[in-house]
């Protein structure tokens, strides 16, 4: 793929690269959390008063949505998402499970049975998206030249996914990656300082970069390439 430098910024342009299906979950999540909280949630016996159930519907309605919506915002790049992220996050998960459905169910205060499990699998579901988040942000902040360890430092220690956000509004352009080797390079790179790969048309006298149509080099006045050959130079690969 070849880069374009106007590339969207801000906000906005951020919002537009959550995917479709990611609108439709945290839809979905934040309705069926509605659901559960006014209708399940409603008619046990031992259910929460009237006045709490639609501030947990909402609450707890958000917080998934929030977090499908980072799935979805990060989706195509999930696979950067480092193995232990994965392992960890299925260990979160089962062992929210553990927590709320064997270790609470023996205190004498126990809440009801509906409740545990409900909260096992609620707290289980946001555990693991944390973990893939942050398993995300150790190794996004890589490719985009930014700090891995402070990042996700930040990403683990600022609590409610605040230091997620802060990342995600916070990163640097994507770097692009060598399209000999994969090395991540920098905007500008005429050679990859890993392979020697050729990046940029450059001039074979004085090696500085050139333009694609130039018909002689603006420093030095060697004769260039015709432009068959200079376009045979691989263009660097950017992921965005
Ligand atoms: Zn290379
Ligand atoms: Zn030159």
């Amino acid at each position: 793929m070849q880069e374009t430098n106007q590339k969207l910024t801000g906000f906005a342009a951020e919002i537009r690269n959550i995917a479709g299906w990611a609108w439709a979950l945290a839809a979905i999540g934040f309705l069926g959390m509605q659901y559960v909280f006014n209708v399940v949630v409603a008619h046990q016996p031992d259910a929460p008063p009237a006045w709490a159930r639609p501030l947990m519907g909402l609450s707890v309605g958000l917080l998934v949505a929030f977090y499908m919506l980072m799935i979805g915002y990060v989706n195509r790049d999930f696979k950067l998402v480092a193995r232990w992220a994965w392992i960890l996050a299925a260990i979160g998960f089962l062992s929210m499970q553990f927590v709320f459905n064997v270790v609470i169910a023996r205190q004498p205060d126990a809440p009801p049975a509906w409740a545990r499990v409900l909260l096992g699998l609620l707290v289980g579901l946001i555990l693991t998206c944390y973990l893939l988040l942050i398993g995300y942000v150790n190794r996004d902040s890589g490719r985009r030249g930014m700090s891995r360890v402070l990042w996700t430092t930040v990403s683990v220690l600022v609590p409610n996914g605040l230091g997620i956000i802060l990342y995600f509004i916070l990163r640097q352009p994507v770097i692009g990656n060598c399209p000999q080797c994969g090395h991540a390079v920098q905007h500008g790179f005429n050679f990859c300082p890993q392979c020697n790969c050729k990046l940029n048309p450059s001039c074979p006298q004085c090696q500085r970069m050139v333009s694609p149509q130039d018909a002689y080099c603006p420093y030095c006045g060697t004769s260039l390439p015709d432009p068959a050959v200079r376009s045979g130079v691989p263009q660097i690969e950017v992921r965005h």
